[in-house]
């Protein structure tokens, strides 16, 4: 049983919990992350770890409320329990030698991207960072990633906070501008992905993202988080869930993502009429 330590609102639909599991927080690595079961006979759902404190031995894991196992996860209250945590799962991620780093994240990948620049930041390397959402009300981390980027910037797609317009069309003037930049990472939503691993690609930069495929035992034995990469089927869970963007077949991934929408909505209407809190 892993309890919850803390736990906000960081967005009307993204919850942050702090929780406690002093074994992964001891020896997690950036772009790493758990599979939770909330209960016995629940779902398990792959959620990135967000940031871990060894000395408190605690995980920080930051969610989207999408469908019936994370609308329940947002009904827990501190002090209440998760029955499993399994982790940390995935390979860390691997920058190379890069110095000059661009991180791109939109949506939920916000906080995903966190312990990534955090990680380049303690290695004293240059990274700016973009984030963006589809208005205001989605953005957080932004003290947090200030504190740790060379640079900063933000966009909403509706001009309600930042720079009115896509992530993807800042990195586009930093790379026109800045021919050291080396590395371009990027987590979020999978057409954002595309569309940054489409762009870097016609300046030659290394790009790495990070896929969310349905994943479900997680240890690499089911199959079901397999992507192509290069001509290769790999599975998110062992292999990644870093790639290089420029080999990624996205079209795949997307048809793969939504292949129980069906079900995941029948899930969330039962839960919903079960749930009084839900209501
Ligand atoms: C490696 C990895 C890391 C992730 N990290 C985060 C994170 O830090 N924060 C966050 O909000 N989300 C993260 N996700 C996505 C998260 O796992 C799903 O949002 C969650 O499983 C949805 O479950 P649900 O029952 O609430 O929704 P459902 O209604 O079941 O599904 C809603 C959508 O979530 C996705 N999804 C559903 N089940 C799974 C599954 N077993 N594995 C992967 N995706 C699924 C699908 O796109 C689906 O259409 C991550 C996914 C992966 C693979």
């Amino acid at each position: 049983m892993f309890k919850i330590l803390k736990k906000r609102d960081v967005s009307p639909s993204v919850k942050l919990i702090e929780v406690e599991a002093p074994l992964v927080a001891n020896s997690a690595k950036s772009g790493q992350f758990v599979v939770l079961r909330l209960k016995e006979g629940g779902e398990r759902i792959p959620l990135t770890i967000a940031d871990k404190n060894k000395a408190a031995g605690t995980l920080t894991i930051v969610f989207q409320v999408v469908g019936k196992t994370t609308q329940e996860l947002a009904t827990y209250k501190e002090g209440d329990f998760i029955k499993d945590l399994l982790g940390p799962l995935g390979k860390a991620t691997d920058f190379g030698s890069a110095k000059n780093i661009v991180c791109v994240a939109g949506g939920v990948g916000i906080a995903e991207i966190y312990p990534e620049v955090k990680e380049l930041h303690e290695d004293k390397k240059k990274v700016t960072t973009i984030i963006g959402a589809r208005n205001k009300s989605l953005l957080f981390f932004e003290d947090e990633l200030k504190t740790v980027s060379s640079a900063f910037y933000v966009t909403t797609d509706d001009g309600s906070y930042g720079r009115k317009g896509f992530v993807s069309e800042v990195l586009k003037e930093l790379l026109e501008k800045d021919k050291s930049i080396d590395l371009v990472v990027a987590v979020g939503p999978v057409i954002m992905m595309k569309v940054v691993s489409d762009l870097t690609k016609n300046y030659g930069v290394r790009t790495i993202v990070s896929l969310n495929p349905i994943m479900l035992d997680a240890t690499g034995m089911c199959g079901a988080c397999r992507v192509t990469v290069g001509g290769k089927t790999l599975f998110g869970c062992v292999d990644g869930p870093s790639f290089d963007g420029h080999q990624v077949d996205f079209g795949e991934l997307m048809k793969r993502l939504n292949q129980f929408k069906d079900e995941e909505k029948n899930s969330a209407e039962i839960y919903k009429l079960k749930c009084p809190e839900c209501r």
